[in-house]
């Protein structure tokens, strides 16, 4: 990778893809929301790790960074395509790409990518034929807890009617 880049961002499919990283000129961060969201426990090792050996750093976008991710996601159309850590790993890099920090992020993950390429930011796409087999997503509602093959209207529970605490993570 070029020198122009000073940070790389790392989203949720890198870990479960088993991607691994060591680069010592170049910060590696990965927001919050993406260590929550790996559950599966080789990953999570890998993950937990790569923090303690300070090659991985947890940086957190603002809640306004948060908010705008959000709305650049809805103008492209993936918002319904994103979990809380893909929208976390959008708000941080266009945030720093805001301070005059270039990130890079690895991404396998083709709404994160459609999303970055909208506000300029630049990814490198990790997805291969080997992703989008193994990495199956279904949503999940937090409130009770039942999961769903597909998203519910409206983003309400079916099970338990709550609002909004629909959330896609990866199905194993
Ligand atoms: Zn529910």
């Amino acid at each position: 990778m070029s020198a122009d880049f000073r940070l790389i961002i790392l989203d949720t499919a890198v870990f479960l893809q088993g991607a691994s990283f060591s680069r010592k000129d170049i910060d590696v961060a990965v927001p919050e929301e993406v260590i929550t969201e790996v559950k599966s426990r080789v990953p999570k090792l890998r993950l937990e790790q790569l923090i303690a050996q300070g090659s991985l750093q947890i940086r957190g976008a603002t809640k306004t960074g948060i908010e705008e991710a959000k709305q650049f996601a809805e103008e492209t159309g993936d918002l319904q395509n994103l979990s809380s850590a893909d929208i976390g790993v959008i708000a941080l890099a266009c945030e720093q790409k805001k301070l005059g920090i270039e990130p890079i992020v690895y991404t396998g993950d083709y709404s994160i990518q459609n999303v970055l390429k909208s506000q300029g930011v630049k990814f490198k796409s990790i997805a291969n034929d080997g992703i989008k087999q193994t990495i199956k997503w279904v949503f999940k509602c937090e409130a009770c807890e039942s999961k769903f093959k597909k998203q519910p209207e409206g983003n309400t529970c079916p099970d338990c009617g709550t609002v909004g605490m629909i959330k896609r993570i990866p199905s194993k």
